[in-house]
C-alpha cells in the first residue's frame, strides 16, 4: 500500500477538487474493488484517473496490463515512481473524454474491463463515454457517489429515474456491491461513496437499431424534466421530425400525448428509438 501523505509531501502535490482529487488510502476498499474486478492476467484494465496509483498498484499486481488514464500532469511524476516496479502499467497522461478509448486495448486478445474510482465532477459524461462507443468491456467496476449509484439503479416513475439509469441498465446488470464511507479518502470528501458493476450484455443492447438514435431519444425525453415526451421528440434537432410526425409514433406505442419520459421503461425507450430511426432513415450503424 503507498504512503498517500508521504507521497504528496514528496512531490509537493496540492490536491485539486476541482479535478475530483479524493484518494483512497483504505487498502481494505482497494482489496475489495480489485476482488470485485476478479482481474487475472486475461484481463487489459483501464483505469480512469488513477491519480497517484494506490488503486493502479493493486490492479497491476493481478492484470495481465493496465493502461492509467490521468488528466493531471502535476501527478504523473509520483504515479511514475508509484507504479515503477511494474511493467504492465502505461500511463497516460490525457483528458479521458478526450481519448479514443476503443484504441486502448485494440491489440489484446484477452477480456477488457474498466475499474475506477471516478472522479465525481465527471461521472456521468464518463460512464456514458464507455457505454455509447460500443467499448468491449466485460466488466465495469466504478466508485461513484451513493445518489449516483442510486439514479443508475431507479425504476421508471421514481424520481431518480433518468437518462443515466436508462443508458445503464440498457447496456447491461448494474449491481451495488457495497459503500464506501467518506473516512477512506485523503482528502474527505462531502458524500458518502458506492461501488457498482455494471456487466454489459447484448440482452437489450442486441435490439436497438441505431444506439446513437437510442441514446439521443434518451437524453432528448430527460433534457427538460417536466417536458411531454412529444414535445421533447419532436423539438429535438437531432431528428427533425414533426409534431405530428412524433404524435403517430407515440400512438404506435400506445403512449398518449402527455406521456413524459420518465414514465417510460428501457424497453419502451428501445421501441420508441427504433420507430425513430426507421423513420429518419438511419438504421445502418449499430
Ligand atoms: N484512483 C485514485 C484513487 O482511487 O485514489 C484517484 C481517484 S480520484 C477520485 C480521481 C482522479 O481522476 C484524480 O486523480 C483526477 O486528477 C483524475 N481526473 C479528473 N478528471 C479527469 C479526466 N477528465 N480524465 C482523466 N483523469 C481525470
Amino acid at each position: 500500500m503507498i504512503n498517500t501523505n508521504e507521497i504528496l509531501k514528496k512531490y509537493n502535490i496540492r490536491l485539486s477538487k476541482q479535478l475530483g482529487q479524493n484518494f483512497l488510502t483504505d487498502i481494505n476498499i482497494i482489496r475489495k474493488i480489485v476482488d470485485a474486478a476478479e482481474i487475472n492476467g486475461n484481463d487489459f484494465v483501464i483505469e480512469v484517473g488513477p491519480g497517484i496509483g494506490a488503486l493502479t498498484v493493486a490492479l497491476a499486481g493481478r492484470a495481465g496490463k493496465v493502461a492509467a488514464v490521468e488528466i493531471d500532469r502535476r501527478i504523473i511524476p509520483a504515479l511514475e515512481e508509484t507504479t515503477g516496479g511494474f511493467n504492465n502499467v502505461t500511463i497516460i497522461n490525457k483528458d479521458i473524454l478526450k481519448t479514443d478509448i476503443r484504441s486502448l486495448a485494440a491489440d489484446w486478445d484477452g477480456t477488457v474491463k474498466v475499474v475506477s474510482n471516478l472522479p465525481y465532477y465527471i461521472t456521468t459524461p464518463v460512464i456514458m463515454l464507455f457505454l455509447e462507443s460500443d467499448f468491449p468491456a466485460e466488466r465495469m467496476i466504478f466508485m461513484v457517489q451513493k445518489e449516483v449509484a442510486v439514479r443508475m439503479t431507479s425504476k421508471p416513475g421514481s424520481k431518480d429515474y433518468g437518462a443515466l439509469s436508462v443508458g445503464v441498465q440498457a447496456a447491461g446488470d448494474i449491481k451495488v456491491l457495497f459503500t464506501v464511507s467518506r473516512q477512506c479518502f485523503i482528502p474527505k470528501p462531502e458524500v458518502d461513496s458506492a461501488v457498482v458493476r455494471i456487466t454489459p450484455n447484448g440482452k437489450y443492447l442486441n435490439s436497438i437499431i441505431n444506439k446513437n438514435i437510442f441514446f439521443q431519444c434518451v437524453r432528448a425525453a430527460f433534457s427538460k424534466r417536466r417536458k411531454t415526451l412529444l414535445n421533447a421528440i419532436s423539438g429535438s434537432n437531432d431528428f427533425e421530425l414533426k409534431k405530428e410526425e412524433a404524435r403517430i409514433m407515440l400512438a404506435s406505442l400506445n403512449l398518449d400525448d402527455n406521456v413524459r419520459g420518465e414514465e417510460l421503461s428501457v424497453e419502451q425507450f428501445i421501441a420508441l428509438s427504433n420507430i425513430v430511426a426507421n423513420l429518419t432513415g438511419h438504421i445502418e450503424a449499430r
